[in-house]
Formats: structure tokens, C-alpha cells, sequence
């Protein structure tokens, strides 16, 4: 399948547009490529990717969603659980909407539960995690505990006080459709919406299960196990299968969705899968050279050799002393950033040795002597 396009640029909205920009901006391409009036080629594709986007960016939770997580933070979800809040009635009057939801692959309604799509997924839930760059490095295993529903153990989620079945909704005769003709300006048109009294089950439920109170499901909190892999980096997700809400039916139940975070190291800081770290050094170490120890992200040290006229900036490359990868089976690199620090204080002794070396390099240097101002600034400092 081809890379889904980003919705604000489907719908041709700002990232900060508000409710009703986004409510214009639709209602004004739903009227071009609506399959009903549309004789474009492609319509009805260019109708369901515009209609996506505004089912997910007119609602705050999925918008925030996607601002956060992008199109990974959609997965999961069928196309009903796209539309199920939207009021397509209301923006539009006079069309066949039943003909709509029939493209979107589900009849009814834009709220009808079950009836033809068979019964419905549980939800994902979303949650965040919190890791050191050690722990993100070695990979680690972490528990997480999150609330979350589960088929009611008492009614089995069939709503009902065991033993007692629900009744045929008069209403709608059990379909849990009700259809209507109506008159618009493209002529008669049916609309077919969900019944209210069953609210598109097609059943009511006269004796509700006591402790669910009728709704199927029930509240847990459940404590998982995660396995974080070694590698992994800020704003990775993880998706443990099957840990979120239940469905309507067992094995249907959503996915658990964790955004790992990553600690700041005072050490180190990270690019993808490589590591920087800066060595300060003294002129004497940068003029002659030495050998000094770096640390490593395993805890280690490594001998490095600075090399004698080293300048401050310069950056070294230790391969393969960075982060592990979640791509592949390598290390990263770590990169040292070399820089020479000036001493602020200078005895008696070091300053006539240092004259004599600039004197010796034949350099001219007047003396400056250190003024109250900059003596308070270095106490400050
Ligand atoms: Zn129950
Ligand atoms: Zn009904």
C-alpha cells in the first residue's frame, strides 16, 4: 500500500487550524468528489482518503493522536472506529448517506455497532514509558501497569443477567437499521441510519448483567511485562498484541501501543544510533599529545591517543563504540569532540614559563593585569 498522505494536507488545512476550518475544508471537497455528484475519475477514492482525514482531525483525541504518534498512532483502527463520531448528517443534508457508509465497508449507520461488520475490535490503548540511554543501549525488560476493559467474566459480554435472553427490538424488528425516504434535490434518496432504541444492535436488553450493568465489559487493571529491545529511541513504539481493550467477542481484543522516552545523559548525547561525547584537554596535552581514557556507554573505558598539535574542535571517531542499532546487528560510533580549555588562574611559575614560551615562539605579549570586574566575575563564576 502506498505511504498514506498527511492529513492536514489531504483536507489542505494548517497543523493549527481549528474546528470549524477543518469542518469548512471538508464539507468543500466532500462537495466536489462526493461519488453521488462527482464524475472525476478516482472520486471515490479521493472522497473515503478526505473523509479519513476529517473523521480522525475533528476529533480531539484521535487528532492528538495523530499530532503525537502520525499515521503509526492510527493503526488499528477499522474504518467504522474512523467514522463513528462523525455527523455526516449533518454536513450532509440531502445526500444518500446510506451510500456512504456502504463504500466505507460497514451498513447502517455512522454509529451502528456490529449489524454487518460482524462484531467490533477492542481499542488500543496508548501509554508512555520512561528509559535511561544504559537501558536503551542493553535493551531491558520493564512492568507496566495500565487499566484496561475486559469481556465481563459474569455475562460473558453478552450484557444480559445470565440465564435470561435479550428481546427482539420493535423497533426495528431486530435489523437494528431504520430506513427513511426523503426527498432532496438529487430526487428521492433512502437513508438508512441505526435504531435509537437499540441503538443498531437489533436487541434490548430487559434484565442487564449486574456486574457489568449491562455494558459486557469490565475494568482491570493488568500489570505487562515489556521487553524493550536494545537500540530502541525516543518516540520509538512498541505494540504488544492483543493487551488493549477487549472486543465485542475474546481474540478480539486492541493492542497495547508504549512510546518509549529517553532519559538526557549527562555523559552523552545521542543521534539515532551514534553517540557524542566531549573531552576537555589542557594546551600542554594538546601541543604534546597523550594518552587519555574515554568512557563508554558499557561502562568501560577505552584508551585513546591524542596526537601532539591537536586543535580544540577537533572531532575523533571511535567506531563501533555507539549505540546498538534496532535495525541491524552493529554499533554505532562514538564521536569525541576534542577541546582545549584554557586555565582561568595561573601561579607565579606558570606564567613566567609561559612568558618565556612566547617569548621562545616570538610572540610579544604585554601584560594585562586582572581588574576588579573580571576578579569578580571569575568569584561569580
Ligand atoms: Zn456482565
Ligand atoms: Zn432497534
Amino acid at each position: 500500500m502506498a505511504d498514506k498522505r498527511d492529513y492536514y494536507e489531504v483536507l489542505g488545512v494548517d497543523k493549527n487550524a481549528n474546528e470549524k476550518e477543518i469542518k469548512k475544508a471538508y464539507r468543500k471537497l466532500a462537495m466536489k468528489y462526493h461519488p453521488d455528484v462527482s464524475e472525476e475519475e478516482g472520486s471515490e477514492e479521493k472522497f473515503k482518503e478526505i473523509s479519513e482525514a476529517y473523521a480522525v482531525l475533528s476529533d480531539d483525541e484521535k487528532r492528538k493522536r495523530y499530532d503525537q504518534f502520525g499515521h503509526a498512532g492510527m493503526d488499528g483502527f477499522t474504518a467504522e472506529d474512523f467514522y463513528q463520531n462523525v455527523n455526516f448528517e449533518d454536513i450532509f443534508q440531502g445526500f444518500d448517506i446510506g451510500n456512504i457508509f456502504e463504500m466505507f465497508g460497514f451498513g447502517g449507520g455512522s454509529r451502528s455497532r456490529g449489524g454487518r461488520g460482524g462484531p467490533q475490535r477492542g481499542s488500543d490503548i496508548y501509554t508512555d514509558i520512561t528509559i535511561d540511554l544504559k537501558e536503551a543501549f542493553d535493551g531491558c525488560e520493564k512492568e507496566i501497569k495500565i487499566t484496561r476493559s475486559e469481556i465481563c467474566p459474569t455475562c460473558n459480554g453478552s450484557k444480559s443477567k445470565p440465564g435470561i435472553e435479550p428481546k427482539t427490538c420493535p423497533t426495528c424488528k431486530g435489523t437494528g437499521q431504520i430506513k427513511e425516504v426523503s426527498n432532496t434535490f438529487l430526487g428521492q434518496m433512502m437513508n438508512v441510519r441505526p435504531c435509537r432504541e437499540c441503538g443498531g444492535t437489533g436487541k434490548i436488553i430487559t434484565d442487564p448483567c449486574e456486574e457489568c450493568r449491562g455494558k459486557g465489559s469490565v475494568r482491570k487493571t493488568k500489570t505487562i511485562k515489556l521487553e524493550i529491545p536494545k537500540g530502541v529511541d525516543e518516540g520509538n513504539h512498541l505494540r504488544v498484541s492483543g493487551e488493549g481493550n477487549c472486543g465485542e467477542a475474546p481474540g478480539l481484543e486492541g493492542d497495547l501501543i508504549v512510546s518509549v522516552h529517553i532519559k538526557r545523559n549527562k555523559q552523552f548525547e545521542r543521534d539515532g544510533e551514534h553517540l557524542y561525547y566531549e573531552q576537555q584537554i589542557s594546551f600542554p596535552q594538546a601541543a604534546l599529545g597523550d594518552i587519555i581514557s574515554i568512557p563508554t556507554i558499557e561502562g568501560k573505558e577505552v584508551e585513546f591517543k591524542i596526537v601532539p598539535g591537536t586543535q580544540s574542535g577537533t572531532v575523533f571517531k571511535l567506531k563501533g563504540q555507539g549505540m546498538n542499532s534496532v535495525r541491524h546487528q552493529g554499533r554505532g560510533n562514538l564521536y569525541v569532540n576534542v577541546k582545549v580549555v584554557v586555565p582561568k588562574k595561573l601561579n607565579q611559575k606558570q606564567k613566567k614559563i609561559l612568558s618565556e614560551f612566547a617569548e621562545i615562539s616570538g610572540e610579544e605579549i604585554k601584560h594585562v593585569e586582572k581588574g576588579f570586574k573580571d576578579r569578580l566575575k571569575d568569584v561569580l563564576n
